[in-house]
Parts: C-alpha cells; sequence; structure tokens
C-alpha cells in the first residue's frame, strides 16, 4: 500500500507517528509525512490503524 498525508488537512496532533513509527514522522513543518512508500507489509497493520485513528481523515491510501 502506499500513503499520502494531506498537509492541508493534518493538524500534528502526531497520532500517526505514535501509532506507527516506521510509517509517519512529524516533519520540521510540524505536520506529518510519510517515511517510507510503498510501506512494507510488517507495518501496514499499524499504518491502517494510524489512517483510522487520523482526527481529520488526512490519511489517504493511494
Ligand atoms: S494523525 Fe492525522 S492529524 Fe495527526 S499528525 Fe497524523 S496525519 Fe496529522
Amino acid at each position: 500500500m502506499q500513503v499520502k498525508v494531506i498537509k492541508d488537512n493534518c493538524i500534528g496532533c502526531g497520532a500517526c507517528q505514535a501509532i506507527a513509527p516506521n510509517v509517519f514522522e512529524l516533519g520540521d513543518d510540524g505536520l506529518s509525512k510519510a517515511i517510507v512508500n510503498p510501506v512494507p507489509e510488517a507495518d501496514e497493520d499499524d499504518c491502517k490503524e494510524a489512517i483510522e485513528s487520523c482526527p481529520t481523515d488526512a490519511i489517504k491510501e493511494e
């Protein structure tokens, strides 16, 4: 799977990074970004949980 953070929607809460630290990282702008694409199979479950947990629905699977 491939993921993308829609920066306009991200509020920098850090939930995705806490849930899937291998996939998401808060950047210097305080907003999240995907640090691996495609997401390794071993991290897909965490990634899906992060997508569901994002309060602003800012993470899209591509
Ligand atoms: S969970 Fe959503 S709003 Fe929070 S940092 Fe991640 S992408 Fe941004």
